[in-house]
């Protein structure tokens, strides 16, 4: 899948481990290149790909990019409550099982936000980063990670990565697809299939959050004891920065 792999890029910002290239992804967003086959090269990567490398360590998926890598932003990137006490944090979780069956077609990757792709230990790691203790994560069965896992399996019968979901949120049509008899047989096998790969696909990731395998991660994470929040902020400063990784 990745080529190059002989040759680390660059050091993990996150645990100092080898980073090597490891997948090209079209970007959805894009109507010219919503229907490319997939995986692109990420040597050779096609004009509209997101480029994406991992850290052998830590696991952590890192988008390349001309800017320098803002920690602090990747975090703040997917807060989604605080700081009532503590703070807490939700990604797409790259460790997960639906990731390992996704691979280059699994669904989150259409809709992560930032540079970074998490793992836990990356999650963990990037809170520590940041001046924060971070909790062990919580692996919720219900939520988007349901759609992005039966998106997944999908994914391995249609040419079209994410077909329903992109043609339902408007960016995916006939004039844009690969061509009208893909797009009518991603049609017909999306809407045969859907039934059951639900059927498999919900209990799948419900036993993979059980597992600690759940494609969504919720990690809640407090300051270090005795410090305000300004101090936090002042140490995140300190701490994180930007780091040059492209
Ligand atoms: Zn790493």
């Amino acid at each position: 899948m990745a080529a190059g792999l002989d040759k680390p890029r660059h050091s993990c910002p996150l645990c100092g481990g080898n980073v090597f290239a490891w997948i090209g992804i079209p970007r959805s967003v894009s109507e010219a290149s919503v229907g490319l086959p997939s995986p692109v090269d990420p040597d050779e990567p096609a004009a509209d790909a997101r480029l994406v490398d991992r850290c052998e360590r830590c696991g952590l998926g890192i988008e390349r990019s001309n800017e320098n890598l803002d920690l602090i932003a990747e975090l703040d990137r997917v807060e989604i409550d605080g700081p009532d006490g503590g703070r807490t944090f939700a990604a797409p979780n790259r460790a997960s099982w639906q990731g390992s069956i996704g691979g280059d077609g699994w669904a989150a990757l259409a809709e992560w936000p930032g540079r970074l792709l998490l793992t836990p230990r990356s999650f963990a790691l990037l809170a520590d980063k940041n001046g924060l203790e971070p909790q062990k994560p919580a692996f919720p069965p219900a939520g988007p990670n349901q759609r992005w896992m039966w998106q997944s399996i999908l994914n391995g019968i249609t040419l079209h990565h994410n077909f329903l979901t992109e043609v339902r949120a408007g960016r995916l049509r006939v004039a844009n697809s690969r061509g009208p008899v893909q797009f009518a047989a991603d049609m017909v096998a999306s809407c045969l299939a859907t039934p059951f790969v639900l059927l498999v696909s919900f209990p799948l990731e419900a036993i993979a959050s059980l597992a600690g395998r759940g494609g969504r991660m919720i990690m809640r994470a407090s300051g270090a004891s005795g410090e305000s929040l300004s101090d936090f902020d002042d140490q995140r400063r300190e701490l994180a920065g930007s780091v040059e990784v492209r």
